[in-house]
């Protein structure tokens, strides 16, 4: 049995994701097979969710144009899907003639971008703008901003879930054949769909779903860069993301703020052929405290909370040159597929820009018909721990799950974990709660209230306990019982 739609989606990052929502717009049936068990769990999830204004990118290329484009509609996207957006500015850095210059070239870029707002400010102003740096002067991108790369990549699927799409969730897709006219995509545990379209936004993974496609000979490398999370007693001294000059192949050590207050130092970048490790390094973490201290000595080590890491996958030519966003259809070697590759940075904020273009070469070769039921907006209710004192009480009253806190030092009621369980994709890991309800995300990280949201998971999505997995296929919660009945 082989299920027929129109559009295939492979992968439900934050570009998948968008994909499918655009596509939405329109009376298709589409699928998005996602290996994961939820969206954003690889490069849309390890990031430092900064809406870039677009200034580093070469001008008349893909990045800066969809970069800015994305940077300019991402206020509006956060109130229609109801995802944290702040429009904060950012500043680089500066301190000698050389990094001026730099940053002057950087300047004239972005003016060549359509980046609105740039300017040099000289080290006063600087230290008015953010009174915990220091330095003789720094570029200001009053644009610039910072978004929950969760919270985006989630609102855009649910939003697509609740339009039509079907998410299957853990079929990593193993093969892509073409016959009769349709492409056969058979993904794990069984799944095969036949689809008129193929979209390849797999990330990490595109180059091999490139391959599958009969799309050959790109060279991708990973770039792997290693984070530390401060915690957000610190958030008030960042107002905006600090960052040093960048180089033209790294956008240098920065330290940045999270919408929800805390504070990244990060990242390192290594070049490496493992797509798939995401440990991070003691001497990389290291390196980080000296080089974030340097620029923003406020913390120490006992302000840490975690630390993670992301891998970018960088598209290079035969030099190792690295190349613009390839987003292609090819008519004769692949027909009706739309190819994603090597979208590495800024391909967050971009994410949207990259979709409303996929549909565009798609309606250059058919004709979409618009659908008339798509609902853009997603209505989220206001978070408890964000309520005043009357409407929590009011909350409490019309819903009494309300008045039970499961997460304390987050303040997620049992509510709010209730509708993180019931997600309109399906995704059941603790994980998938953590990210939509910001329950185990404090200090203690998920220290006191993990057990009472795994007894939550158990009950509402009838999951026995040795079947709930924290994140990732086979991270098993619990293996059997250590005592009591043998199992
Ligand atoms: C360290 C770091 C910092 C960054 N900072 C920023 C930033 O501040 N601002 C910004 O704009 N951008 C930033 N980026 C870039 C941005 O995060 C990425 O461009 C974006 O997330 C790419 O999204 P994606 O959907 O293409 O990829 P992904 O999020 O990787 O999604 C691809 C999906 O495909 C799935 N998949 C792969 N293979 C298969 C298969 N065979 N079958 C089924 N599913 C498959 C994966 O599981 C994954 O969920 C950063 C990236 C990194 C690594």
């Amino acid at each position: 049995m082989c299920p027929n739609f129109d559009v295939v989606i492979v992968g439900g990052g934050v570009v998948g994701s968008a994909i499918a929502r655009e596509l939405a717009r329109y009376k298709l049936t589409i699928a998005v097979l996602e290996k994961n068990l939820d969206v954003c769990m690889e490069t849309s999830g390890r990031n430092t969710g900064v809406v870039h204004g677009g200034f580093a990118y070469d001008a008349g290329s893909l990045k800066a144009r969809l970069c800015v484009q994305g940077n300019r509609m991402m206020g509006e996207l956060s109130e229609e899907l109801g995802f944290a957006f702040r429009r904060c500015g950012k500043v680089l850095v500066g301190n000698t003639e050389a990094e001026y210059q730099s940053l002057l070239k950087t300047l004239r870029q972005g003016e060549q971008n359509g980046v609105r707002g740039l300017r040099m400010v000289d080290g006063k102003e600087l230290h008015a703008l953010v009174p915990s740096v220091e330095g003789r002067f720094a570029l200001y991108s009053p644009d610039s901003g910072i978004v929950d790369s969760f919270g985006l990549t989630i609102a855009l699927a649910e939003n697509a879930a609740a339009n039509g799409v079907r998410y299957f969730l853990g079929r990593e897709v193993r093969n892509i054949r073409r016959a009769d006219g349709s492409w056969y995509v058979e993904a794990g545990g069984g799944v095969c769909c036949q689809a008129r379209w193929v979209i390849n936004a797999a990330g990490l993974g595109a180059k091999r779903i490139s391959d599958l496609l009969g799309i050959t000979g790109y060279h991708v490398v990973a770039s792997k860069d290693d984070y530390i999370i401060l915690d957000n007693r610190l958030g008030d001294l960042v107002p905006m993301p600090i960052y040093t000059v960048p180089s033209n192949t790294y956008m240098g050590i920065h330290v940045s703020c999270t919408t929800d207050g805390n504070v990244l130092l990060g990242p390192t970048a290594e070049t490496s052929d493992n797509f798939s490790y995401y440990g991070t390094e003691q001497k990389n973490l290291d390196m980080l405290y000296e080089s974030a201290m340097a620029l923003w000595p406020h913390f120490t080590r006992g302000d840490y909370i975690r630390t993670y890491s992301g891998i970018l996958p960088k598209l290079v030519d035969e030099e190792g040159k690295i190349q613009d966003f390839k987003i292609e259809i090819r008519d004769q070697q692949a027909p009706h597929a739309v190819n994603l590759v090597g979208i590495e940075s800024p391909g967050l904020t971009a994410s949207t820009p990259i979709a409303k273009m996929v549909v565009e070469m798609v309606k250059e070769r058919e004709r979409l018909e618009r659908n008339p039921a798509f609902i853009p907006e997603r209505k989220e209710p206001k978070p408890f721990r964000l309520m005043t004192k009357e409407e929590q009480a009011e909350a409490v009253r019309k819903n009494p799950d309300y008045g039970e806190l499961v997460c304390r030092c987050q303040q997620v009621s049992k509510a709010e974990i209730l509708r993180a369980i019931h997600n309109p994709i399906g995704a059941r890991t603790m994980v998938s709660v953590k990210y939509r309800s910001r329950a185990m995300m404090g200090r203690c990280q998920g220290g006191y209230c993990q057990m009472r949201i795994a007894r939550l998971l158990e009950e509402e999505a009838h999951l026995k306990d040795t079947e709930l997995t924290y994140e990732r296929p086979g991270s098993w919660l619990f293996t059997g019982k250590v005592r009591g009945e043998e199992q």
